[in-house]
């Protein structure tokens, strides 16, 4: 187990595009073993790399009982959509309506650098979609309307988590009700 303190709204690796995979080696099988120990722990349905403070294109997910990773993902979105609650363990405790596309294909390698495909619908396809934008150093809280935007970061400020020296948490204060990511 090795479970690794979770990056919070403010650390700057949450917004610095992540790098691809090149090498997939020990070193990135313990990274998604970590990934993994940490998403289960804090419990979250997605982690990104760059939430524990690793600046590359990996992250995995727990939807429906079935735990995945993926690396170097290439996404293609329906164009149909789907609106409902998001959360990020990053930004615990705050769940903000925010609409995805319904379903994703995402190509991609698994940790032992075979090409693997994954399809994925409703909360899958939200996990994809949200992970992937922590690889590019956009949170779900750009993706909301203004007006939401201005409440998110109303409740970000106002949290006993924002602005503390050494923003990072260990386990996530709030579950965010199983949809954070
Ligand atoms: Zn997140």
């Amino acid at each position: 187990m090795a479970v690794q303190p979770i990056r919070l709204f403010g650390d700057p690796v949450l917004r610095k595009p992540a790098i691809e995979v090149v090498d997939f080696d020990k070193e990135l099988r313990k990274l998604v073993a970590d990934l993994t120990d940490t998403m289960l722990e804090a419990p979250g349905a997605g982690l990104a790399a760059p939430q524990i403070g690793v600046s590359l294109r990996v992250f995995t997910w727990y939807v429906d009982g079935e735990v995945g990773h993926l690396v170097n993902p290439d996404l293609s979105l329906s164009e149909e959509t789907q609106d409902g609650s998001e959360g990020c363990l990053s930004l615990p405790d705050l769940t903000f309506d925010c609409r995805r596309a319904l379903s994703v294909v995402a190509k991609g390698f698994d940790m032992h650098g075979e090409p693997v495909t994954i399809e994925g619908s409703e909360l899958l396809a939200r996990a994809i979609q949200h992970e992937t934008d922590h690889l590019d150093g956009i949170l779900f809280i750009d993706r909301l309307d203004e007006a939401a935007r201005k409440a998110a970061m109303k409740e970000i400020r106002q949290s006993e988590w924002f602005g503390l020296e050494k923003p990072k948490v260990k386990i996530s204060p709030h579950a965010t009700n199983g949809f954070g990511f």
